[in-house]
């Protein structure tokens, strides 16, 4: 039973939390540092489970965590605590792949937490459009998913704390939707952009919504962007795409997303946390649940 004072479901929080953990470690074997792009591309293609014993996730995962955290103990967002959570995770390991404005932003924090009202919005003149604020959210989108206006609204507060510019929200909004509506067995990229604000990442995945399922990933990975901007309108209707074309197959749409790679652990974590929403990680294969780092 969940208190008054605990609204949400934390079991489905939880699936999609150890599914955006795994697509974002995952995702991110197929970057050049680990393996060069030929070679990344032919084992997509042929579905080779990457070697490596430990699949390390990156700054997506950590800020999840801290993001939970933060629901766990108070059942909202509490925007103070959740920008001191966020330093203190990007203080403990900056060695995740934190993008630049996480690294000027994050340290400020740590001291003056309550300071991200005026330090966001000063990021990249007018706050951070990138895609930092979706990576993060899938598992609050699951936890409210009783409630799509509520996910929404806390999306928004969630997004603020480090993206500022309205697209680095509305890519937070979609995709905790995307994962309310995979709970509720409603999603559709149609219902996503129905509750999206208006702008580029609700034009993104209006234009995703139109890409036919029979279409090769890359291919759709071409026409709707693959995070390689790191923008939120790059990144997130293309790993809704995946996650719509592979609901209640955490694997294939995990390959799937792989196969448009780009900034692929987020796009990864992205499609993983809103299809793990509902399958959790249990129907993956058992050497990729062993090789992902465990999440402490
Ligand atoms: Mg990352």
């Amino acid at each position: 039973m969940n208190s008054p004072s605990r609204p949400g479901d934390s079991a489905a929080a939880r699936r999609s939390l150890e599914a955006l953990a795994l697509g974002d470690a995952f995702g991110e074997r197929w970057f050049p540092l680990f393996r060069p792009p030929r070679q990344a591309y032919a084992e997509v293609r042929a579905r080779r489970t990457p070697h490596e014993p430990v699949w390390h996730w990156t700054d997506d995962t950590a800020l999840a965590l801290a993001l939970q955290r933060v629901l766990d103990e108070y059942g909202h967002v509490e925007q103070d605590r959740l920008a001191l959570y966020f330093a203190l995770a990007f203080d403990a390991d900056q060695a995740r792949g934190y993008g630049h404005g996480m690294h000027v932003l994050l340290p400020e924090l740590l001291t003056s937490p309550a300071d991200w009202r005026t330090l966001a919005p000063g990021l990249f003149e007018g706050g951070s459009l990138g895609n930092g604020a979706a990576m993060r959210v899938a598992p609050l989108g699951a936890r409210f998913h009783a409630d799509l206006g509520l996910a929404a609204g806390q999306a928004v507060l969630s997004a603020v704390v480090t993206h500022a510019h309205p697209e680095g929200v509305a890519g937070a909004v979609a995709v905790a939707v995307a994962a309310a509506l995979s709970v509720r067995g409603e999603f559709t990229l149609e219902a996503v952009a129905e509750h999206t604000p208006q702008g580029a990442v609700r034009d993104g995945v209006l234009r995703a919504a139109q890409v036919p399922f029979a279409t090769d990933p890359w291919k759709s990975a071409d026409l709707l962007g693959n995070g390689s901007r790191i923008r939120a309108d790059d990144t997130v209707p293309f790993a809704l795409w995946t996650a719509a074309r592979h609901p209640g197959d955490l694997e294939t749409a995990l390959w799937a997303t792989a196969e448009g790679f780009g900034d692929v652990d987020t796009t990864c974590a992205i499609t993983a946390g809103v299809v793990g929403a509902v399958t959790g990680v249990e129907g993956v294969p058992a050497e990729w649940r062993l090789r992902r780092e465990p999440l402490g």
